[in-house]
């Protein structure tokens, strides 16, 4: 390998060339004109991405609320490329890169919806032009702002009519140069009458003047076949396919290193007999990865998991691209599963993710040991920054929880600006909702989402999204929880982030969800008994012994006990169970009986609580295990080996340390 060919994996700097206004990732020199580039500041992790049309006027519609009509397109011209850095923050956030510079951000707020926060620069830039969102301080304002104090209603001189709390405003001198943007918090009225308080909080100040406005981007005379859906833009066509050509040296790069990697894990894993295959979800990143198979005269499988919440787009996004590539492609359906789990478990959350098990991993599951036999190697678009050895390391992956399936990323190093100006380069077929502003494609409703990206999956599926809210409120209704649940999506956690909570106002945290479900009530105390000590407890349902039975024998002989209809498990009776609920653990000390009780009420309730999701089949390599609207264990082929038992399951987790008994 040269040294030129080198990557750094995990490195990713986004840098710009001023002569050809354009972001150049990773290196020194413009690959059109050959000037030296320039590192871009901006908030790390850095995953920049064009922003698309659609994208550009959500932006410039919350300029022109902020500061004026017009200004939108003034502050970001059409003939001036922009790119957008998803930051941290308690929503949606994106830092708007414009002449190698961010100039503000688009920001979903909580209470206001959309609107633009500016940068000192933005200031710069619209001084002399805004008619809205401005105030003018005096002179002795100046230094104390410039060390970090607020703007004071008495300093204010000037100002724009119908400035409220909470409007995005920028600060100027008696001269009309930049000082201070903020956030106001007197309205227009407060501070011409110069009532005591603050006028602006100030976020980004200094006197230093304009950095460098650049010229327009350099537009190539023929524009790449980018698939834009939504809006056609031939300005914004010809930018991109220049920022190809200028990446055109970066590309090739990662590129390169990916095939040796793809080339390296088929070889490897062909001659043990898996087939190879492409986990397309409809998204960009797996799309990059199909194609680079494609390119190598690969050709894998396709492997769609459709969770029944995918946008029509996607499920029509991947018929089109697997139709146009010739490949086989295999679905497997959770259609209806979440429906089927809703009533049950209640609105998913960040941190209660019973739908990926369901509509996710089960199919999954079925899929890999219906098609696959022999197994199958699978490439997943999955990309993230680490160190190099780390990153090779993690790059091949076994998956713990679906037998047969070994996962590989070949994009691993990539940042989503590469994938993007490969999917120009290539003119690859995208999904159509990255246009109207969607970060990731994965379910509509999905709870990891931010309430920016419900507003755009609101705007074009009105009905649904309505449809869900009304679903939301029945809940809420019967939990108790107001309004502000479903505006805030709270229901996204059982519990919720204390940031989200001050914006809210809400305080009420979503209960645990156990109304109707199985609860266990465990004696207070150990009993002495001839193993030592036992505990008793009581389910609040009685039980089916039968499923009990069945579940059971993973951890050991059950005998039944026909006059009391009881069964055991152990030599000693170390566990037994009754058919009203009734459960008594003995064992030798406090320890071994916490742990095994613990293990066998989760048991216990899983058995009964079962939605037949079929992730727990996918972990046994016997196929001992049945769905048959629950999970059923033939007991003449489980080896009680108990993976089975350990690791994910929509009804309750149960871990390693748990399957000890
Ligand atoms: S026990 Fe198995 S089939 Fe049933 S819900 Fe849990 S993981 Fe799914
Ligand atoms: S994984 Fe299969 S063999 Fe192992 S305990 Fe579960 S059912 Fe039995």
């Amino acid at each position: 390998m040269s040294k030129m060919s080198i990557v750094r994996l995990g490195e990713m700097v986004l840098r710009w060339c001023g002569e050809c206004n354009l972001p150049v990732l990773d290196e020194r020199e413009c690959g059109i004109c050959n000037s030296q580039t320039l590192e871009v500041k901006y908030t790390p992790p850095g995953d920049v991405k064009p922003a698309f049309p659609t994208e550009l006027k959500r932006i410039r519609e919350s300029v022109d609320r902020a500061f004026g009509s017009g200004l939108g397109v003034f502050l970001i011209p059409e003939d001036k490329i922009v790119v957008l850095n998803n930051s941290p923050s308690l929503d949606k956030m994106d830092e708007v890169i414009i002449d190698g510079l961010v100039i503000g951000s688009i920001v979903y707020d909580l209470r206001r919806g959309w609107r633009y926060q500016a940068r000192l620069e933005t200031a710069r830039r619209l001084c002399k032009e805004a008619s809205k969102g401005w105030i003018v301080v005096d002179d002795g304002a100046i230094e104390p702002i410039l060390k970090g104090g607020s703007a004071l209603n008495p300093g204010v001189i000037e100002c724009a009519d119908g400035i409220e709390v909470g409007d995005e405003v920028i600060v100027l001198t008696r001269r009309r140069e930049a000082l201070a943007v903020g956030s106001a918090k007197s309205s227009s009225e407060d501070m011409r009458m110069r009532k005591r308080g603050i006028a602006v909080r100030c976020r980004d100040k200094g006197l230093d003047g304009s950095e460098k406005i650049l010229k327009p981007t350099r537009m190539s005379e023929k524009g790449l076949d980018i698939k834009l859906r939504e809006v056609k833009d031939d300005k914004w066509i010809k930018m991109w396919s220049s920022a190809v050509e200028a990446n055109v040296r970066s590309l090739e790069k990662r590129v390169s290193e990916s095939s040796r990697f793809i080339g390296k894990v088929v070889c490897e894993h062909v001659s043990k007999g898996l087939d190879v295959a492409v986990s397309y979800s409809g998204g960009k990143d797996s799309l990059v990865t199909l194609n680079l198979l494609l390119e190598m005269k690969i050709n894998p499988k396709v492997l769609f998991v459709d969770t029944g919440l995918e946008f029509r787009e996607t499920v029509e996004n991947v018929h089109r691209v697997v139709k146009e590539s010739g490949l086989e492609l295999v679905v497997e359906s959770a259609e209806g599963e979440f429906e089927k789990s809703y009533p049950y478990f209640g609105p998913p959350g960040r941190d209660y993710r019973w739908c990926c098990k369901v509509c996710k991993l089960g199919p999954t599951t079925k899929m890999i040991s219906k098609h696959f036999n022999k197994g199958v190697l699978s490439f997943i678009g999955q990309r993230r920054y680490e160190s190099e050895s780390r990153a090779m390391k993690g790059r091949v992956w076994r998956n713990p929880w679906v037998s047969g399936q070994i996962g590989a990323s070949a994009i691993q190093s990539w940042n989503a600006l590469h994938v993007w100006l490969y999917i120009f380069q290539h003119g690859l077929d995208f999904n159509l909702w990255y246009e109207r502003g969607l970060e990731r494609i994965g379910c509509w409703l999905c709870p990891a989402s931010s309430i920016g990206e419900y507003e755009i999956v609101r705007e074009y599926e009105k009905e649904k999204w309505e449809d869900w809210e009304k679903r939301l409120r029945e809940y809420g209704d019967k939990k108790g929880f107001k309004e502000n649940w479903i505006k805030y999506g709270l229901w996204r956690w059982k519990k919720v982030p204390k940031g989200v909570i001050e914006v809210s106002g809400e305080y009420r945290i979503r209960k645990e969800e156990v109304d109707e479900r199985m609860r266990f009530y465990a004696q207070e105390g150990y009993s002495p008994c001839v193993l030592g000590i036992s505990v008793e407890g009581a389910f609040s349902k009685s039980l089916n012994i039968e499923r009990v039975e069945n579940v059971l024998n993973v951890i050991g002989e059950v005998k039944i006990d026909k006059s009391t209809g009881s069964i055991s498990v152990g030599d000693r009776r170390e566990v037994e169970v009754y058919p009203e609920g009734a459960m008594v653990i003995r064992g030798k000390d406090e320890n071994e009986i916490k742990g095994k009780l613990e293990l066998v009420k989760n048991l216990i309730i899983r058995a009964h609580e079962c939605v037949g999701c079929g992730v727990c089949a996918g972990r046994c390599n016997n196929k001992a295990i049945k769905i048959d609207s629950k999970f059923m264990i033939d007991k003449e082929k489980c080896v009680r080996c108990g993976k089975c038992i350990i690791g994910p399951c929509p009804v309750i987790d149960i871990g390693e340390e748990e399957f000890s008994l």
